[in-house]
């Protein structure tokens, strides 16, 4: 079970036809503000990560809090709150680890990135760099910030003569 994904603006679509008093700017402006609490990391006081959609009328709390059901099951959420979420299964924060045991690569939102996780675009595979010790972590930056392009770019690339 797990949430529906939608967009803010079809949420506030379809709320507004279900609830046609509800002002439409005031609506929107009380979503951006949960989905930014969201970002920001704030947890509802039972220490679960806030529901956007229901925080947005009843203030940050998680569904479980909000709701009393234990999971979602035709609910909504908005999907910027879901992706990350998915994503973040078993993610360490920085905030979270000894600083003494910080190692390895961190997101931008300062999640522990599993390198094992990153996929190795086939244009590596034929690049001088690839293995190369010295350049595996530039490749796997790269290589992860471009994780949802559609076309990998590298301009470190530099072709193997076979
Ligand atoms: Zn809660």
């Amino acid at each position: 079970m797990g949430f529906k994904k939608i967009s803010i603006d079809n949420y506030i679509e379809l709320h507004l036809k279900n609830n046609p008093t509800e002002n439409k700017a005031d609506l929107e402006r009380r979503l951006l503000s949960a989905l930014k609490d969201y970002k920001n990391r704030v947890k509802c006081s039972c220490g679960n990560d806030i529901w956007v959609i229901g925080s947005a009328s009843v203030g940050n709390s998680c569904f479980t809090c909000i709701t009393g059901e234990s999971s979602p099951t035709d609910d909504y959420e908005i999907e910027d709150a879901i992706k990350k979420r998915e994503n973040r299964k078993g993610q360490r924060h920085i905030d979270d680890i000894n600083p003494n045991e910080i190692h390895g690569l961190f997101d931008d939102d300062g999640y522990e990135i599993n390198i094992d996780l990153i996929k190795k675009p086939s244009l590596c595979l034929t690049c001088l760099h690839n293995d190369d010790p010295n350049e595996e972590l530039l490749c796997n930056l790269n290589r992860f910030d471009q994780q949802s392009e559609q076309e990998f770019n590298c301009f470190a690339y530099k072709k193997i003569d076979f």
